[in-house]
């Protein structure tokens, strides 16, 4: 079944209904060399491009064979390849805004947990809304970014969605927020943070598929 995710965004005192449609494929770009995703954005960006990618795009794919590593069809991957460039050159773009803040948070999703059942131990709490780490598993993907991030001094939220995110915004004011999700959240999530006066960082998902989905470390790590 189509999902849509819709927000009420309040821009500059206009409330908009933002609808952001969820890809309508399954992709795991993990085995993709990390050079790959940092290529694009820096060519994207340099030539001032990035919102008119799309030949850019094309010569990527091929040279770096992102079908063949991947069974996305060319569409598919031209699709999320331009999310990429955007997510990426958005973090540029709000780089020098985001070093500048002091209050910060970062969302991970919870469907990077290790576990989606009774096997992993975090508790959820409505009042928040999060999931709260009990770091029951060493190689947990979620649990390795909770304890690194909240060594940088980050509060660290596991968000079931991203309509959790305007409520924990509201109630406390956040300066900068790192976010990690698949592309659709992010564009839901960037807009709502925009629309709040939030500096908004992004680190999309290399594997969706709503369970067991995985984010490069690295890259968050790097972002942190
Ligand atoms: S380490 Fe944390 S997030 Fe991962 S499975 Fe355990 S309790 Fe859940
Ligand atoms: S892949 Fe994860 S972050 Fe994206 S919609 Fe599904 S559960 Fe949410």
């Amino acid at each position: 079944m189509l999902r849509l995710n819709i927000a009420i965004v309040n821009f500059k005192g206009l409330f908009c209904l933002l609808v952001v449609m969820p890809y309508k494929f399954t992709f795991d770009l993990s085995k993709i060399p990390r050079f790959f995703f940092k290529e694009i954005a820096k060519v994207s960006y340099q030539k001032g491009m990035h919102k008119k990618v799309s030949r850019t795009v094309h010569e990527v794919i091929r040279r770096f064979k992102i079908q063949e590593a991947t069974g996305l069809n060319f569409s598919d991957a031209v699709l999320l390849l331009e999310d990429f460039v955007e997510i990426q050159a958005r973090n540029l773009l709000e780089r020098d805004s985001f070093v500048q803040t002091r209050k910060r948070a970062l969302f991970l999703p919870h469907c990077s947990r290790k576990y989606m059942d009774s096997r992993c131990k975090a508790v959820f709490d409505p009042n928040i809304p999060s999931y709260i780490c009990a770091h029951c598993s060493p190689d947990c993907l979620v649990n390795r970014a909770v304890s690194f991030a909240e060594k940088k001094g980050y509060d660290v939220y596991i968000l079931p969605g991203g309509s959790c995110v305007p409520k924990i915004l509201k109630a406390k004011h956040y300066e900068g927020v790192i976010g990690v999700s698949c592309g659709e959240e992010i564009k839901l999530g960037g807009e709502i943070m925009k629309s709040m006066g939030v500096a908004g960082q992004a680190v999309p998902l290399v594997k969706n598929g709503c369970a067991n989905t995985s984010f490069n470390l690295e890259t968050l790590f790097d972002l942190l």
